[in-house]
C-alpha cells in the first residue's frame, strides 16, 4: 500500500515550487506565491477523481475524522458508533470532540456487522462511522438504509482503502462524509495530511472554516476576516499538500499494481484447503492493499503467523495481539486513561469495554492474517512470495 516506495521526481519538482517561492502556507500571500495553490489544486483535483462535490484537506486522517465529525455538528454526549477493529483515530476523534464512541462486533467483511450497529443504536446515536478496514468496505447498502431510517449521519473511514469503489462510487463518497489518511504509510502519501470529502454543501462550509480556526474565507484580508463559530488548527501545509499532488497522479498506477501482485497472493493462497478470505460485500471492489485470510482456528492462526515469521514472508499482520488496531490492545481506552479529566457525559456513557462481549469479533479476528501488498516487489519475488506464504500456512494445517 505505500506511496513511499515511489517517492521520486515528480515530488521533488512539486516541493520545489513552493520552494522556491518560500510561501508554505495555504491561504494568503498572493503576490509573492508565484500562483501556487497546492492544496486548493489538491483539493480540486482530489474530489474530481473520487467523484464527490467537495474537499477539505486538513493535516491529518485523524484531523479528517475530528474536522467531520465537527462539521456535522457532532459535540458533547453525541453517541458514535464504531468498529472493534479499526486504528485509534477512530476513538481519538470521537473524544476529541466530547462525543462518545460506542463500540460494536464486526463481521467476516473485516469491518462494522450493520446488525450489531442497529442493535446499538439510543436516542443519543448521531453517527455511525464505518471503517474499510484494510483495503476493503463495509457492507454500505445496509448501513445507509439504518442511518436513514434513524436519521444517523454515515461517515465513512476510508484511510485505508483509498481507490476502493463500492456499487460505481469511490469509497469515502458514499457516506454524508468521508475520510482519507495520507500518512507515510498510507497508499498515496504527503508525509503527514488527510481529506474529508462530502456533497453536502453546508458540511463543506463548516470544514472549510472550522480547520482554520473559524475563518470564514471571504475577502483576501485574513486578518479582517471574521468568524461564525469556534474552529481549530488542522490546517496542511503547502508543502505536504505539494507531495499530495505528485502522488494523486500516481494512484491509478499504484492500485494497478496492487491488484496484480494481490491476484498472484490469493491465487496461491486459495489452493491451500482450510484457508478461507474476508468478505467482500456485493458491489464492492476493494483497492487491493492487503490480502487478508481467515485459518480455521485461533491456534492454527497462531503457529501460521509464527510460521510466515520464521520463514522470512515479513509484512504479514496478526492483528488480534496488535497495539494499535484492536480492543483488546486499547487498553488505556477500555480504562479511560487519559491526561486530564473527561467530560462527565464520556465518562456516564462509555460502555464497560472490560466487560462487553465483543466475542462475534474475537472470533473473527484471532483467526485473520492480513498480508500487506507492496508495489515495489518484482514479479520473481511476488511468485516467490506466493510460494513461501503456501508453504507456510499449508505448514500448519
Ligand atoms: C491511518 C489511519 C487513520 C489516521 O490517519 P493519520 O493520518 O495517521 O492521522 C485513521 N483511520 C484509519 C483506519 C487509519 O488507517
Amino acid at each position: 500500500m505505500p506511496g513511499f516506495e515511489i517517492f521520486g521526481a515528480e515530488e521533488r519538482k512539486q516541493v520545489n515550487d513552493v520552494l522556491e517561492s518560500g510561501v508554505l502556507m495555504r491561504y494568503g500571500f498572493d503576490g509573492m506565491r508565484n500562483n501556487h495553490w497546492k492544496a486548493l489544486e489538491f483539493e480540486t483535483a482530489f474530489a474530481k477523481r473520487m467523484d464527490a462535490k467537495y474537499c477539505q484537506l486538513v493535516s491529518s486522517g485523524t484531523a479528517a475524522l475530528t474536522v467531520a465529525l465537527a462539521s456535522a455538528g457532532i459535540g458533547a454526549g453525541d453517541e458514535v458508533i464504531m468498529p472493534t477493529f479499526t486504528f485509534v483515530a477512530s476513538f481519538e476523534s470521537i473524544l476529541a470532540l466530547g462525543a462518545v464512541p460506542i463500540l460494536v462486533d464486526i463481521d467476516d467483511t473485516l469491518t462494522v456487522d450493520p446488525k450489531a450497529v442497529e442493535a446499538a443504536i439510543t436516542p443519543k446515536t448521531k453517527c455511525v462511522m464505518p471503517v474499510h478496514m484494510c483495503g476493503s468496505m463495509a457492507d454500505l447498502r445496509a448501513l445507509k438504509a439504518i442511518c436513514k431510517e434513524h436519521n444517523l449521519i454515515l461517515l465513512e473511514d476510508a484511510c485505508q482503502a483509498i481507490g476502493g469503489t463500492y456499487e460505481g462510487k469511490a469509497l469515502g463518497s458514499y457516506g454524508d462524509l468521508g475520510c482519507f489518511s495520507f500518512d507515510y504509510v498510507k497508499t498515496i502519501t504527503c508525509g503527514e495530511g488527510g481529506a474529508v470529502l462530502t456533497n453536502n454543501k453546508k458540511y463543506a462550509l463548516h470544514a472549510d472554516h472550522y480547520q482554520d480556526h473559524g475563518h470564514d474565507h471571504i475577502g483576501n484580508d485574513r486578518g479582517a476576516e471574521s468568524h461564525p463559530f469556534l474552529g481549530y488548527n488542522f490546517r496542511i501545509s503547502e508543502l505536504n499538500a505539494a507531495v499530495g499532488l505528485a502522488q494523486l497522479d500516481k494512484l491509478d498506477g499504484i492500485l494497478k499494481i496492487q491488484k496484480e501482485n494481490y491476484t498472484i497472493l490469493r491465487n496461491a493462497l486459495e489452493t491451500v484447503q482450510g484457508v478461507t478470505f474476508r468478505k467482500v460485500p456485493e458491489g464492492g471492489e476493494e483497492n487491493y492493499s492487503f490480502l487478508s485470510f481467515y485459518l480455521p482456528t485461533e491456534e492454527l492462526t497462531q503457529k501460521a503467523h509464527k510460521a510466515l515469521i520464521e520463514a522470512g514472508v515479513d509484512a504479514c499482520f496478526y492483528w488480534y495481539t496488535n497495539n494499535w488496531h484492536y480492543i483488546n490492545g486499547w487498553e488505556h481506552l477500555r480504562n479511560l486513561k487519559s491526561l486530564g479529566n473527561l467530560p462527565a457525559e464520556v465518562k456516564n456513557q462509555m460502555q464497560d469495554l472490560n466487560n462487553t462481549d465483543f466475542s462475534k469479533s474475537d472470533a473473527i479476528m484471532s483467526r485473520t492474517i492480513s498480508s500487506l501488498i507492496k508495489i515495489g516487489w518484482k514479479e520473481k519475488q511476488v511468485h516467490e512470495r506466493a510460494e513461501a506464504l503456501k508453504k507456510a500456512i499449508a505448514s500448519v494445517l
